[in-house]
C-alpha cells in the first residue's frame, strides 16, 4: 500500500507574510496524506525555518542539470542539497513551455537532485492538441522513457513521477478520473519493464485543477497516488482538504 503524497507548486506566488500565514495553516491541522511544499528559491529558507519539526517537507520548482560554474540564474542541486531540501520538480510543462526543456534536460535535472538525495517530481503530461490526436500514452511515453533510461533502477527507486495534462493545469478542467487512471497505469507499466518493484511502490501523482471537491474521486483509483498541486495549494483550508482526500 502506497502512502499518499499531496504537494503544492506554489508557482511564482508568494510573499513573506503571506507564506507564514499559509505554512501555519498547513501546519495547524493534521493530514491523512504526506505533505510538501515546493516554495520559489527565494522563500526555501523560510520554509526550512517554519517547517522545522513539522511533518510537511518542502522543496524547489526546479533545479539546475548542471553541477556548477557560468550558469547565471541557475540554482545547483548541491545548493538545495545544503540545507536539506527534501523535493525538486523537474520538467513542469511551465517549464518545457517557456523554457525550452528537453526530455534529455529532465532526465540530467532528476539524476543531479538524486546525487544530493532531493527526490525529483518529474512531470509529464501531454498538451490538448497531442490528446486529441490520440497521442497521450505515446507522449507521456516518451517524457519518461527519458527519464528510464538514464536512471539506474536504484536511482528510480527514488523519484516520484507526476502526471499532469497540460490542458488541465490552471484551466479549471481536470482529468475525468478514469482518463487519468488510464494514463496513471500505462506509465507505471512501462516503469514495470524497467523493474517491476521499484513500479509497485513509486508514487504517480495526479496533477491538474486539482480542487477539494475532485481530488477524492481521483485518489481513490488505484494507480493516482495524491496529486501536484497547484492554485489550490495556495489557501492552507483548500490544500489540507485535498491532503485529507
Ligand atoms: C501545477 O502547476 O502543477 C498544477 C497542477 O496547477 P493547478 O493545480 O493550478 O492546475
Amino acid at each position: 500500500m502506497r502512502q499518499k503524497l499531496v504537494i503544492g507548486n506554489w508557482k511564482m506566488h508568494g510573499s513573506l507574510a503571506a507564506n507564514a500565514a499559509l505554512l501555519e495553516g498547513i501546519k495547524a491541522a493534521p493530514a491523512r496524506a504526506k505533505l510538501a511544499v515546493c516554495a520559489p528559491f527565494p522563500y526555501l529558507a523560510q520554509c526550512q525555518t517554519l517547517l522545522s519539526g513539522s511533518q510537511v517537507a518542502w522543496g524547489a520548482q526546479d533545479v539546475s542539470s548542471e553541477a556548477r560554474g557560468a550558469f547565471t540564474g541557475e540554482v545547483a542541486a548541491s545548493m538545495l542539497g545544503e540545507f536539506g531540501c527534501g523535493y525538486a520538480l523537474v520538467g513542469h510543462s511551465e517549464r518545457r513551455t517557456y523554457h525550452g526543456e528537453t526530455d534529455a534536460v529532465v532526465a540530467a535535472k532528476a539524476l543531479r537532485a538524486l546525487e544530493f538525495d532531493i527526490v525529483p517530481v518529474v512531470c509529464v503530461g501531454e498538451t490538448l492538441a497531442e490528446r486529441e490526436a490520440g497521442q497521450t500514452e505515446a507522449v507521456v511515453g516518451r517524457q519518461l522513457q527519458a527519464v528510464l533510461d538514464a536512471l539506474s533502477i536504484e536511482q528510480l527507486g527514488r523519484i516520484v513521477l507526476a502526471y499532469e495534462p497540460v490542458w488541465a493545469i490552471g484551466t479549471g478542467k481536470t482529468a475525468t478520473s478514469a482518463q487519468a487512471q488510464e494514463v496513471h497505469a500505462a506509465l507505471r507499466a512501462r516503469v514495470t519493464a524497467k523493474d517491476a518493484g521499484v513500479a509497485a511502490r513509486m508514487a504517480i501523482l495526479y496533477g491538474g485543477s486539482v480542487k477539494p471537491d475532485n481530488a477524492a474521486e481521483l485518489f481513490s483509483m488505484s494507480d493516482i497516488d495524491g496529486g501536484l498541486i497547484g492554485g489550490a495549494s495556495l489557501k492552507a483550508d483548500d490544500f489540507l482538504a485535498i491532503g485529507n482526500a
